[in-house]
């Protein structure tokens, strides 16, 4: 491309040195030039929302001009936002979308909704509320299948976002496009700041519940359909992966249900946090580093997040972008006898403690 870069953050994705969008934003540079994102982002698409002619009373004259919004995203997480006038509508829109691509947000998505339980960000990872002037934007996650549940004007911008299921709710004037238009935009970036906040005070689950690592230790051959359901909405799809889930009623029975397949126990903070930094991933197959855990969480280090977890006061499914499952390696001087209980010298059911030492057997080769 023939662009000649003036800023810190052009200059390194000139020179190859910033290869993502992702890693553009997370440098925290202004993002001042929409080459840029041309560079990194080469499918985006873009959306004309509105356009309105405003005219205005001047000495020589009545002078017309034209108001452009125009969204743009590569619908797969990246979405932004721009408004433009000028003297010809054709004008208007090639300023709004450069506007817009130096707008541009990485949102979060995720599964998000109990009833669904795939664990692929079709959605949004939880309740995100956005305003402008008079209209208020609330987008829920749900359930694959659901769709866009929501007007025109925000379903073009969840679309380009990548975002394929959610309920919406609104309130206030929705006819005028541009503030609906962005409320919307406000509340995908919602998506993007952490809301542990209330709950750093109290514990999610009442009662000091107890959090559960669970293991699924035998494969998919005669599995009885019911049992199967159950592992899929326990995210254990495949032999050797890993969960946490919360000692509640519902997860208890579910456990139950599946206990000829998995192994669990009670999880401590120290393997938690090993967990998290070696087999935590996010979607992309990034790692969860001490960084991302600060920027995002507020959290110091992966360690204190992982005390936050067992503590019940964040959800490991809420961390954003997260993918809820851990795939650890076969364990170390392998599995115990895979058809037995654990109580008879076997590897299924209810471990307890001994959890940990599993679980860090299971890290595979390179981890101590
Ligand atoms: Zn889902």
């Amino acid at each position: 491309m023939d662009w000649e870069p003036k800023t810190r953050l052009g200059k390194l994705v000139y020179e190859g040195k910033i290869t993502s969008m992702s890693q553009a934003l997370r440098s925290n540079l202004p993002l001042r030039e929409p080459e840029i994102v041309d560079v990194l982002l080469p499918d985006l698409k873009e959306e004309v929302i509105d356009v309105r002619m405003v005219q205005r009373m001047t000495d020589s004259g009545r002078r017309t001009k034209f108001s452009v919004m125009v969204a743009v995203g590569n619908e797969d997480g990246f979405v932004g936002i721009g408004k433009a006038k000028a003297k010809e509508v054709g004008a208007a829109i090639r300023k709004a979308i450069e506007v817009a691509k130096l707008n541009i947000i990485e949102i979060n998505r995720g599964c998000g909704s109990w009833e669904c339980g795939c664990g692929r960000p079709h959605s949004i990872p939880f309740k995100v509320t956005g305003k402008c002037g008079s209209v208020r934007v609330t987008l829920k996650p749900a359930p694959k299948g659901v769709g866009l549940a929501v007007g025109d004007v925000a379903k073009i911008i969840l679309r380009l976002a990548g975002v394929k299921d959610v309920w919406g709710f609104t309130q206030g004037h929705t006819k005028t496009t541009v503030n609906y238009a962005m409320a919307t935009y406000d509340a995908l970036k919602q998506t993007t700041i952490v809301r542990v906040n209330p709950r750093l005070i109290m514990p999610i689950y009442k009662g000091g519940v107890k959090l559960y690592a669970v293991i699924r230790v035998r494969g998919r051959t005669g599995v009885r359909r019911d049992i199967r359901d159950t592992l899929t909405m326990l995210n254990l799809t495949r032999v050797n992966h890993c969960v946490i889930v919360p000692d509640t009623p519902s997860y208890r029975g579910m456990l139950q249900k599946v206990k000829d397949y998995v192994t669990w126990g009670e999880i401590n903070p120290d393997t938690l946090a090993k967990l998290i930094r070696y087999k935590g991933r996010l979607y992309g197959d990034e790692p969860i580093t001490d960084e991302y855990v600060k920027e995002k969480l507020g959290f110091d280090n992966v360690e204190e997040l992982a005390k936050a977890i067992v503590d019940g006061k964040v959800l490991y499914k809420d961390i954003p972008n997260v993918k809820p499952v851990f795939r650890l390696h076969p364990p170390l001087k392998g599995w115990e006898k895979t058809k037995r209980h654990f109580t008879e010298g076997g590897a299924l059911g209810y471990r307890g403690e001994k959890i940990n030492e599993l679980i860090e057997r299971m890290f595979g080769p390179g981890v101590k």
